[in-house]
């Protein structure tokens, strides 16, 4: 049996959906109210990929650290993968999720010095009426910033989790 670790991290700006991801994601489990996270929060989910490799994911939430210092440096270091994640219902996220992808970018690769892989995540796609991001806008932004792909979410209807990190994990097998 092999077993593989990756380190993915989630960026993004404050209140777009960022723990509550990790969350869903690790334990099946979706609070409606917010609570400020402080701090690094780490949380491992293992994942039985074939009979012969499991796959140790530890994911990385930026957690109330969310300003461009020297600390997002050693919150990147050593990132196999990256999810930068925006809200749909908050223009102005969306327009920084591009910030993010360069601060990443400007201060961390691969080994191999390749960028690191980036999927971008719009989220709060459960609110319809409250939308201020199109389609086409997102698909603009993640050729012009060289994504890797992007994908609507909704962390609080359970929708597009699995396949998103499903994908980044893929990603990262094919590199591995
Ligand atoms: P973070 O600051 O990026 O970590 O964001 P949080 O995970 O703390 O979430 C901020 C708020 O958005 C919380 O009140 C969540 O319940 C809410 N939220 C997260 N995901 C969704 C979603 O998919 N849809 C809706 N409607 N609300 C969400
Ligand atoms: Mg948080």
């Amino acid at each position: 049996m092999t077993e593989v670790l990756f380190k993915v991290i989630i960026i993004g700006d404050p209140t777009v959906g960022k723990t509550s991801f990790v969350q869903k994601y690790v334990n099946d489990s979706f609070r409606g109210d917010y609570k400020m996270t402080i701090g690094v929060d780490f949380a491992l989910k293992v994942i039985k990929w074939s009979e012969k490799c499991n796959i140790k994911l530890q994911l990385w939430d930026i957690a109330g650290q969310e300003r461009f210092t020297s600390m997002t440096r050693v919150y990147y270091k050593d990132a196999h993968a990256c999810l930068v994640m925006f809200d749909l219902t908050q223009k102005s996220t969306f327009q920084n999720s591009v910030k993010w992808k360069k601060d990443l970018d400007q201060k961390c690769t691969l080994m191999d010095g390749s960028p690191v892989p980036c999927l971008l995540l719009a989220n709060k796609c459960d609110d319809i009426e409250r939308r201020e991001v199109t389609q086409d806008e997102i698909e603009d932004l993640c050729k012009e910033h060289d994504f890797l792909g992007w994908s609507e979410t909704s962390v609080k209807d359970g929708l597009m989790i699995e396949e998103s990190m499903g994908f980044l994990i893929e990603e990262m097998m094919a590199k591995h």
